[in-house]
């Protein structure tokens, strides 16, 4: 199997013969390529490729021998793409793009067996090129016809999707049915966005010396027309995948910033915010500047804006995120890192990420009376924050029993059902009063 990503070919030499396995394809990048198949010990060119085109591409698809050789006709330099690669990116890839992918690719073999077929039909003694394009000819169009079956069949898939108020289905999570319910929720997605169904609700960060509210938390809910108010986890996931986080991400954002601003002149100047980001987010190569932009439009200070990420983040790309986060840092803003225990980050690398605060996951700090290890666990992660130089919000506080307990453990923040529940922004606003 090709393991290297980038070989040279000499002219003359071959990239592959017929009958090879075919466990890669190979995307040229300078030089030219002879495709051709022999017939009756004559030649049969059928493609000559140059830069910038692909050859071999059935191998992504199933891995069958090669139907053709192809041959470097000069020096020639290609990126080789593993069948592997490709097969595990397909995997990771969200139901419907694996599905449309799984149908072109396998109508598209199809078309490529006929379009063989067709090669090995002709008698090289007696067609000239003529012929050749004649039947081609008869070919493709047969294909469109298939093609434009197949349109139909999507677009059919598409208007029968799920709407959302559907119930979906655990245990029948094949491909197609999870494309379906994709369908219906992040298309009422786009629509919820457009139609102004989200909204902010806000739940206060105490301060666990004075008790007094110091901050908040931005958490988004949506006020879905039938099935009343979803909380992130019903539709986050859908927004993730389909890339609608990125321009909810900046409305959450735009609106975060602009009720910190509100509080910080009414109520407190040093009144903070935080908000959550996704991984996804980071994907999108302007997040901080537009983050920026927005916060020194909207809030009082960037210094009141505190961004929370997860672990998922550091665990999945620890370079990405160390980049990203020092960019986002910055910016003036501050940076918290969320759930933290829950992911399975190491303790040893924290320090390199330029962190703020952390927030000790809800699930050690309402166990932590019952559970030894749990109260262990909280009590070493407030000291390890405050020798890394961060203060600790403990999550999900919902007794004065545990209140107290992390007080004693001098943890500087606390937030949970105890003090309130996320409200909306009205409510908020008389809890301050
Ligand atoms: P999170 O950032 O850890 O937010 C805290 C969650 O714990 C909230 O759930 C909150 O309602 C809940 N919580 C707070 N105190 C208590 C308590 O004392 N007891 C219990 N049982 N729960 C408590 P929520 O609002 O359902 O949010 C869940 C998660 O969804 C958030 O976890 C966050 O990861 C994500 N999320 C929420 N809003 C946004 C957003 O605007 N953008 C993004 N990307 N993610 C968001
Ligand atoms: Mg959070
Ligand atoms: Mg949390």
């Amino acid at each position: 199997m090709q393991d290297q990503f980038q070989t040279t070919y000499s002219a003359g030499q071959h990239l592959f013969t017929k009958g090879d396995d075919g466990d890669c394809a190979f995307i040229i990048e300078k030089g030219t390529v002879e495709v051709y198949i022999n017939k009756k010990d004559k030649k049969m060119i059928i493609a000559i490729l140059s830069a910038g085109d692909l050859l071999g591409e059935m191998a992504i698809i199933d891995r069958l021998p090669r139907t053709a050789s192809a041959q470097a006709l000069e020096d020639t330099e290609v990126l080789v793409i593993p069948h592997e690669y490709v097969a595990q990116k397909i995997e990771c890839s969200d139901a419907t793009v694996r599905f449309f992918l799984k149908v072109i690719m396998e109508r598209y073999r199809d078309m490529h067996a006929r379009l063989m077929r067709v090669f090995e039909g002709i008698n090289p003694d007696e067609s000239d090129y003529q012929d050749m394009y004649a039947s081609t000819k008869n070919v493709v169009h047969n294909l469109m016809q298939q093609y434009l079956n197949m349109q139909d069949r999507i677009l059919t898939a598409v208007n029968t999707a799920a709407p959302i108020n559907d119930k979906y289905d655990e245990n029948e999570d094949d491909d197609v049915t999870r494309t379906k319910f994709s369908l219906g929720i992040e298309n009422s997605l786009q629509l919820a966005l457009e139609n102004e169904e989200f909204e902010l609700h806000y739940q206060p960060i105490i301060d666990l010396q004075t008790g007094s509210i110091k901050g908040c938390e931005a958490l988004i809910r949506w006020l879905h027309p039938e099935r009343g108010l979803l909380g992130p986890f019903d539709f986050i996931p859908y927004a993730e995948n389909t890339g609608l986080i990125i321009p909810l991400g900046y409305w959450i954002t735009e609106q975060a910033c602009h009720f910190q601003k509100q509080l910080a002149q009414h109520y407190s100047s040093d009144f903070f915010m935080s908000i959550n980001l996704s991984s996804k987010q980071f994907e999108s190569a302007d997040l901080t500047s537009n983050m920026a932009s927005i916060v020194q439009n909207f809030a009082s200070s960037p210094g009141q804006i505190k961004f929370e990420i997860t672990e998922s983040l550091l665990m999945t790309n620890p370079d990405l995120a160390q980049s990203a986060l020092s960019e986002l840092k910055e910016t003036g803003v501050r940076l918290a890192i969320d759930d933290f225990g829950t992911g399975y980050s190491s303790l040893s690398y924290l320090h390199q990420f330029p962190f703020d605060t952390l927030k000790i996951d809800r699930s050690f700090v309402s166990t932590m009376l019952q559970n030894k290890k749990s109260n262990e666990i909280v009590k070493s992660l407030i000291d390890l924050s405050h020798n890394l130089g961060m203060e600790v919000v403990a999550e999900g506080v919902e007794t004065t029993f545990e209140a107290d307990m992390i007080k004693q453990y001098r943890a500087e923040l606390a937030q949970g059902y105890l003090y309130s529940k996320p409200i909306t922004a009205e409510a908020f606003k008389k809890l301050l009063q």
